[in-house]
């Protein structure tokens, strides 16, 4: 569970089309990567996708179902937020099973996904303290958590790593890309870094004004850029 098809989605904002019309297919469990440079409507795309905007037209579908008029609650999918939107006066363990908590479920199965969750984050030891008692690495694996618990058709990450320091952002980078190892769920994941575009994707989606320029392994397009500008824009020599 977990492929997302987008058919001639369009979204403008008043008279600003931002999103002019995007036709993609994510396969279940692929590491989708959109990268672009700012403001080409990469967390646009994403929020269409999460149900957190409403497209103008066209079409989404998650696992073979129409949702392009559901909710975000509706979709099955977990936005991944960066590690600032913790609560700060809650414990590690009341952070990751909010969702959880809000959704009503029975506590003792809420109990069993945060230790799940924690297993997996390597945060077994740190479900008490409070987010302003750990490093931001663990900061920003709580808030993966958070999303884990929800057991979601797919994960959406935009730019969870832009404000954490340079030699952080590498150790995140593999962890995440060991997360997607582990669990086998379909990630996008929203970049402008070129760099982790490349490293990270199954598939890379490359954005220029809301258009899709090209979609392709990092080989592909490393080695067969469409364009000039996915050319310049992924370091190709060609
Ligand atoms: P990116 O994430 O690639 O930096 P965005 O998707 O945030 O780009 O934005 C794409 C374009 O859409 C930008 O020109 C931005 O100003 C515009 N935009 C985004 N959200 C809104 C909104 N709610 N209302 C009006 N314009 C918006
Ligand atoms: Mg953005």
């Amino acid at each position: 569970m977990g492929s997302i098809t987008l058919k001639n989605v369009r979204k403008a904002f008043g008279d600003v089309e931002v999103i002019p019309g995007v036709d993609l297919n994510i396969e279940d469990g692929e590491f989708v990567v959109f990268v672009g440079p700012s403001g080409c409507g990469k967390s646009t795309l994403l929020r269409l996708i999460a149900g957190l905007e409403d497209v103008t037209s066209g079409s989404i579908q998650i696992d073979g179902k129409d949702v392009t008029d559901a909710g975000p609650a509706k979709r099955g999918l977990a936005m991944v937020f960066q590690s600032y939107a913790l609560y700060p006066h809650m414990s590690v363990r009341k952070n990751i099973a909010f969702p959880l908590k809000m959704a009503k479920m029975p506590e003792a199965e809420q109990e069993k996904r945060v230790a799940h969750a924690a297993k997996i984050l390597n945060l077994d030891s740190y479900l008490e303290r409070k987010p302003g008692q750990l490093s931001g690495g663990q900061r920003q694996r709580v808030a993966i958590g958070r999303a884990i618990v929800r057991e979601p058709a797919a994960f959406l990450f935009d730019e969870p790593l832009s404000n954490l320091d340079a030699a952080l952002r590498v150790n995140m980078r593999v962890e995440i890309s060991e997360l997607h190892n582990n669990l086998k769920t379909t990630m996008i994941y929203v970049t402008h870094d070129q760099v982790e575009a490349m490293t990270m994707a199954d598939k890379i989606v490359v954005l220029r004004a809301g258009n899709v320029e090209q979609v392709g392994s990092p080989m592909e397009l490393y080695s067969r850029p469409a364009n000039k500008f996915v050319a310049g824009f992924i370091g190709s020599p060609n």
